[in-house]
Formats: C-alpha cells, sequence, structure tokens
C-alpha cells in the first residue's frame, strides 16, 4: 500500500524532501471493516496548515505520519454489512493508495447525489459547504449589498461569487492575472474582477467598490484583506474563510488597520466547515437546484499520482490551479 509519510514539517514553501513515499503491507481486514481504494485526493490549502509544527484545528500531524487528505474512493473487499463492493465512498482517507476503516467516517456518495465523482468535490462536499455557509450563514449576504470575494477564481471563490448573483449581490472578485479576471465576469458573471498582481490593484479595487463593500468573503488575508477593511462600509461583515497568502509562514504580522473594525462596527467571523454546526442538507439543496438550472460553474482540475501531493500544494499558493484541485491515484 503506497503511502505519502510526512518526514518533516516543512520550513515556507513545501519541498520534496519535506516527504516520503513508503510501501507498507496491508492489514487484512478484520469483522465490521471495509477496505478502500483511493481514487481522488482532494487538494486543500488547510493541508499547508496541518503541515504546521503546532496542533490547530485538527491535531499536529508528527514526522513519519500519514499525511492527512480528503478522499474519494470505491470498496474494494469490504466484511461490513452496510457497505457492499463498488460503493464509492468519501471520507478522510489520508494520503494512500488503499484504507481500511470501521465505515463510521465513511459518507456514500450514492447518497447524497447522482453526480459525476469529481463534482463531489468541485460542487457539494467541504467545498459547496463552505461557499453556501459562509455566504449564506456566516456572512448573511443580502440583495443589493456589494459583495467582495477573494480567491475568486478557486474552487470556494468562484461558487461564493456565483451564489452572491443569485442572491442579488453586486460581485466583485480579486483574483490573480488578467485571463482569471476575465473568467470571473465573462464565463460566471461576477459585475467586475480586479487582478491583485497588477501594479494599480489598490485604486483598481477603490474604484470596483465605489459603493463600498457590505460582505468581504476573505479567502487570502494579507494585504487584500487591509485594503477590503479600508473599503468596508459600517455594520458590514467580513466572513474569514481562509488566508492562504499566509499559509506558509509561521509568524505574520496582523493587518495595520484592525482599528476599523471598530470605527466601522463591523463583524469579523472565522469559521471550519467540519464543525457539525453546519449543515450540508440545505447548502446541498441549493447548490444541486441551481447547478441544475445552469446558474452554477464549478469545474475540476486533476493532476495524476500520490507524487504529485506535495507539488500540488504548491500550484495552489502560486495559483497554477484552475478550479477544484485533485490527484488521481486510480481509475473511477
Ligand atoms: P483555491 O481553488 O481557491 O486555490 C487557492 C487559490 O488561492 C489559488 O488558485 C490562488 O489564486 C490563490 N492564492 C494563492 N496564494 C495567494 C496569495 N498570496 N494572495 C492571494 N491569492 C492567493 O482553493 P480553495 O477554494 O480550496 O480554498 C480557498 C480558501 O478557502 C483557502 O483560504 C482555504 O484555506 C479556505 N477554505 C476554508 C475552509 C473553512 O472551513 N474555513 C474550507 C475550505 C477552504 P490566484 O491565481 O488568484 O492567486
Amino acid at each position: 500500500n503506497r503511502q505519502l509519510l510526512l518526514a518533516r514539517h516543512p520550513e515556507g514553501r513545501i519541498r520534496d524532501e519535506d516527504f516520503r513515499l513508503v510501501d507498507a503491507p496491508l492489514a487484512p481486514l478484520a469483522d465490521g471493516q471495509v477496505q478502500v481504494r483511493t481514487i481522488y485526493l482532494s487538494i486543500d490549502p488547510t493541508m499547508r496548515v496541518w503541515l504546521h509544527p503546532t496542533d490547530n484545528y485538527l491535531p499536529m500531524i508528527q514526522p513519519g505520519e500519514v499525511f492527512r487528505g480528503i478522499g474519494i474512493g470505491v470498496v474494494e473487499a469490504t466484511r461490513h454489512p452496510g457497505f457492499a463492493q463498488g460503493t464509492l465512498v468519501q471520507g478522510l482517507f489520508g494520503c494512500q493508495q488503499r484504507v481500511i476503516s470501521d465505515g463510521s467516517d465513511l459518507l456514500v456518495l450514492s447518497d447524497i447525489a447522482p453526480l459525476p465523482v469529481t463534482a463531489h468535490f468541485s460542487l457539494l462536499g467541504h467545498i459547496g459547504m463552505t461557499a453556501y455557509c459562509g455566504l449564506v450563514k456566516v456572512g448573511a449576504a443580502k440583495a443589493g449589498e456589494t459583495l467582495l470575494v477573494s480567491g475568486a477564481a478557486g474552487a470556494v471563490g468562484a461558487l461564493v461569487g456565483q451564489i452572491g448573483r443569485i442572491l442579488g449581490c453586486r460581485v466583485v472578485g480579486v483574483a490573480g492575472g488578467a485571463e482569471k479576471c476575465r473568467y470571473l465576469t465573462e464565463v460566471l458573471g461576477f459585475d467586475a474582477a480586479v487582478d491583485y498582481r497588477a501594479a494599480d490593484f489598490d485604486a483598481s479595487l477603490a474604484a470596483a467598490c465605489s459603493k463600498g463593500i457590505d460582505v468581504y468573503f476573505d479567502n487570502v488575508g494579507g494585504h487584500t484583506l487591509e485594503l477590503a477593511l479600508g473599503l468596508m462600509n459600517d455594520f458590514g461583515r467580513i466572513v474569514c474563510c481562509g488566508m492562504i497568502s499566509t499559509y506558509n509562514d509561521y509568524d505574520v504580522p496582523g493587518p495595520r488597520n484592525i482599528v476599523q473594525v471598530v470605527l466601522k462596527r463591523l463583524r469579523m467571523q472565522g469559521f471550519v466547515i467540519l464543525d457539525p454546526e453546519h449543515d450540508p442538507k440545505e447548502a446541498y439543496a441549493h447548490l444541486l437546484q441551481w447547478a441544475g438550472e445552469g446558474r452554477l460553474q464549478h469545474r475540476a482540475h486533476v493532476v495524476e499520482g500520490l507524487e504529485r501531493v506535495p507539488d500540488a500544494i504548491n500550484m495552489l499558493l502560486d495559483g497554477r490551479n484552475q478550479g477544484k484541485l485533485m490527484v488521481r491515484l486510480s481509475d473511477e
């Protein structure tokens, strides 16, 4: 069973030497267990946070342990009455070719929705839940408001902006490069898109948010968060979903203008979608309906092979992904 182990906690950008690929024997199945063959591993920015040498919302991973990862796979052997051979399942498999489970942590994909397998990562699953619950529950976005979303061409951000349009918001996206910005306005229907890599970013963002910002869905932190704090309207909400611009560093200064939270009576709230308060039923019902009506687009970006996981995490931090990034380990 090929596994990706953590070799050491990375300093800064991830390097191949931070991981080790090994082949370990697979234990025989006991009663009540299933053996799952991994098909896709979701590649998430938070994997860089899981590599920090501290506990956070999940325990720290120790060198020598299989690296954590969310997977979709197929039951290839079973001694569990609830799982037939061939069943497609999702769970926290770890970065490995096969996993043995007692089934308690596995979700059966056909119980959720009849969709192409990759859509369980690009539309539903933790990505769709994050976009829907973050914007609707945490951000309480309403018609007529200006919504700013960063990381807007990524998996979560692209859904957030489109859901904002469906809710009747004026949506401004921030993304890296002219091509991603064109994708936001021309394909996804954002009202405006601003390139944070362009020299005139600060002025362009202010111009695109000329009526101020009511809801900022923050995926990146850093400089864009400072700009957004300066442009927020009184009583606005900042949804702290992620801060990818800081994930390679263990010591990051806070926004210099955080006093705006006081002056403008803002609400800034973080959330983690794994928390049980986030109920998938409502989110999935809306996401499936909107996607079925052709109002919600999503795309998968697939790279091949377990050995590509470290570089794939760097792809997210470099902006080299176009859509929901996943690594394929075996055939569907
Ligand atoms: P994406 O598909 O959005 O990929 C990450 C994107 O981040 C890249 O494509 C890149 O786009 C952008 N990026 C990378 N570095 C920077 C930087 N320094 N400054 C600005 N943008 C940068 O990933 P996800 O959709 O999976 O995740 C998006 C965010 O949501 C992350 O912050 C993640 O941690 C968070 N998240 C939070 C969850 C929660 O429960 N709170 C759950 C899931 C995700 P570009 O080319 O535009 O730079």
